[in-house]
């Protein structure tokens, strides 16, 4: 886990503090506890055999399908994995009689059998899907809350110099923390955390989201208290219904769904590459000095800072800029995995390969999150200090966005055209009387990105 790839730094330092905390919790509660350092989890297991003889090995069901092969390969007895809502099985049955996984339908049908947000069978406060409220752009003159931050202790310490690091302040690597993570949520930013949640404010980087995906991913929470605390807190009053079903939906809803499609479409599904995208990691990804957009430099800044942005940088920047510049979805997937304090193989691949990149041809999300730049100019405040203009697509002060969403819909014409969803957007294009010289205009933004000097 720390060598062989360029893992962000602060990803390293969460995962393995937190997992030395575990240690130690485990310790101080009486449990005998062998911590062992090695190459792979594989190679820990085999040098414990050697010391202990073949006691029987239990493990929860591993995250990705490699370590699930290669720990069965090793004898291991897997339990299932209970850090999720919804059993592997129980999933596979509920998509394998859908015609398409529309995630909305998988997400009523939680809410039922959970009994979340359900009265007497109708959904609380009238509507399942208070979406059209929560789309609002950033706000003006608004006060945000602090942030919270975690001071280190003597581990985070030992990891950090371990890393050849600062102790990082941002996530916190123990239980008592990620509690600490959910009652700040739950107190300052559950009530406004719908109406903002798309926005991108170039003045905050956490807006009023929860922060808890590398807890609930890591298992320092557990998805059915942070739910509890969200209903207990909406049913204390002050909570908007907005607010409530959209950070549910995101929990019972999203992660779920996710989890459930990485296992039920397969191993091979992280390969797909229907676009056939073959331009190699833009330089932009790697290092925030090799672009002058604006928006993806602050974005590619704001991860290396702190190993985390928000859904819709995810989504409708960095993925959408792979998508139009037909970036190779492996390489992409590849960098997102590295950089993210909350990535796992479950979680990245079906919101890299399905969601960001439309890789497997639309299994999952019936059309491509391609935008150009009045998207991220509506939702975000980078465009003002913008070398480029979101409004033009032809000349030199075009905004990439604009002119690639533009040249991809053209380069892609044949696959979106028969797509109900797609078929409004393609047939845009012939109302582009500039085509040809946009045409000529993305092929030097493409050789530019490629550069690095655009
Ligand atoms: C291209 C792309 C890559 C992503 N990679 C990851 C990843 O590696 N790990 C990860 O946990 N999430 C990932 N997400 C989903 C989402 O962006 C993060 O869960 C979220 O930004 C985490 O911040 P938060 O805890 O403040 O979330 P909030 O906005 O507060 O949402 C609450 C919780 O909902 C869950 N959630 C919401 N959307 C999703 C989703 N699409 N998939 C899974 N869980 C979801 C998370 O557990 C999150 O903590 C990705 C999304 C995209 C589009
Ligand atoms: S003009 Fe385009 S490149 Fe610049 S910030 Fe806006 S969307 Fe990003």
């Amino acid at each position: 886990m720390t060598t062989g790839r360029p893992w962000h730094p602060l990803r390293l330092h969460f995962l393995i503090s937190s997992a030395r905390h575990f240690a130690e919790g485990l310790r101080r509660e009486g449990f005998t506890v062998e911590y062992i350092k090695a190459p792979t989890t594989v190679d820990g297991l085999r040098t414990i055999q050697s010391t202990y003889g073949n006691l029987p090995i239990h493990c929860a069901e591993p995250s990705s399908f490699t370590q699930s092969q290669a720990l069965a390969e090793c004898g291991v007895t897997f339990s299932a994995n209970d850090f999720f809502l919804t059993p592997r099985d129980l999933f596979a049955q509920w998509a394998s009689k859908q015609k398409t996984f529309v995630m909305e339908n998988f997400y009523r049908a939680q809410r039922v059998r959970l009994g979340i947000l359900v009265e007497a069978g109708q959904p609380t406060g009238g509507e399942w899907n208070f979406d059209k409220e929560n789309r609002l752009p950033p706000p003006k003159n608004y006060t945000w809350p602090d942030y919270l931050e975690f001071a280190p202790d003597e581990i985070d310490e030992e990891v950090a110099a371990e890393l050849g690091i600062q102790a990082p302040r941002q996530w916190a690597t123990s239980r008592e923390g990620a509690l600490r993570a959910l009652d700040n949520f739950i107190e300052n930013h559950f009530a406004e955390f719908g109406p903002y949640e798309d926005a991108m404010p170039a003045d905050n980087w956490a807006l009023h989201h929860s922060l808890l995906s590398p807890y609930i991913n890591n298992g320092l929470l557990h998805p059915s208290e942070v739910v509890d605390a969200a209903i207990a807190a909406f049913c204390k009053g002050g909570i908007p219904i907005a607010s409530c079903e959209g950070f549910i939906r995101q929990i019972i809803g999203w992660r779920e769904y996710v989890n459930g499609m990485y296992w039920f479409l397969g191993d091979g599904y992280r390969d797909n590459n229907q676009l056939a995208a073959t331009r190699p990691l833009l330089p932009a990804f790697q290092d925030p000095a090799k672009t002058s957009m604006n928006c993806v430099k602050s974005i590619v800044g704001d991860i290396k800072e702190r190993a985390w942005v928000h859904h819709i940088p995810r989504l409708m920047v960095l993925s959408n800029l792979a998508l139009i510049t037909g970036s190779n979805p492996q390489e992409f997937l590849d960098w997102m995995r590295e950089q993210f304090v909350d990535a796992s193989e479950w979680v990245m691949v079906p919101n890299v390969i399905g969601m960001g990149l439309h890789a497997d041809g639309g299994k999952m999300m019936t059309k491509p999150y391609a935008a150009g730049g009045a998207y991220i100019s509506r939702m975000s405040t980078y465009c003002k200090g913008c070398a480029y203009n979101p409004k033009l697509r032809v000349g030199e002060t075009a905004c990439p966005f604009t002119t690639l969403y533009w040249d991809f819909l053209d380069r892609h014409r044949e696959d979106f055209v028969k797509n109900h969803r797609m078929s409004q957007q393609v047939f845009g294009l012939n109302r582009l009387s500039d085509l040809p010289e946009l045409r000529e205009r993305a092929q030097e933004v493409l050789e530019g990105l490629s550069k690095g000097e655009i």
